[in-house]
């Protein structure tokens, strides 16, 4: 797909954010461009617009830059999984381990029902730690996880290993 190389080239690397050593995947320049922006949510939805999925669950907070969109193209609705204490109503929470730090994932009770089919979306995938947690919310309330899908994925760590199954997809990896 000509268009993986633009969306590639949009992504910026800032060394050592947040801490020495890491060398951060950007992708706030993607949105800076309107074209790369689109082209990336319409390959997502492209790929998932016939495939009976009512929920596109996004994950704090750069996950909620690309997944409403996703979710309107598709006829979905958007379910936000957001960071610890957030979410106003019950909740039921995952924890999990990140790259840099130890975390926890919320989801609202209701937010989806029992046989719903659901894509997760997120930025990146990293060790897959944050996607594993994601699904294991979706699957506790009786939704389906059709498939996790992210921008860029940092193929030597393995995410994929960590969804017990679940499919991964990925647009690009770090040049
Ligand atoms: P994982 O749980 O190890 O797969 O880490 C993925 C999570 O960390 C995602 O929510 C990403 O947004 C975030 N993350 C880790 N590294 C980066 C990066 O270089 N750029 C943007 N997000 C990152």
């Amino acid at each position: 797909d000509p268009r993986l190389q633009a969306i590639s080239d949009a992504i910026r690397v800032i060394p050592h954010f947040p801490k020495p050593g890491i060398m951060f995947q950007d992708i706030t320049t993607l949105l800076l461009n309107h074209k790369v922006f689109k082209d990336t949510v319409d390959i997502f939805v492209d790929r998932y617009k016939d495939m009976g999925i009512s929920v596109v669950a996004g994950i704090e907070a750069r996950g909620f830059m690309f997944g409403p969109s996703i979710a309107l193209a598709i006829g979905a609705k958007f379910v936000p999984l957001r960071k610890r204490g957030k979410l106003p109503g019950k909740v039921v929470c995952e924890a999990y381990e990140l790259e840099y730090g130890k975390d926890c994932l919320e989801m609202h009770v209701g937010a989806v029902e029992k046989g719903e089919k659901a894509v997760v979306v997120d930025d990146l995938v990293a060790t897959g730690g944050t996607l594993r947690a994601a699904i294991k919310l979706l699957e506790c309330m009786g939704a389906e996880v059709v498939e996790c899908a992210c921008v860029i994925g940092l193929p030597e760590l393995k995410g994929q290993n960590r969804l017990n199954g679940t499919p991964l997809y990925v647009l690009v990896e770090p040049t």
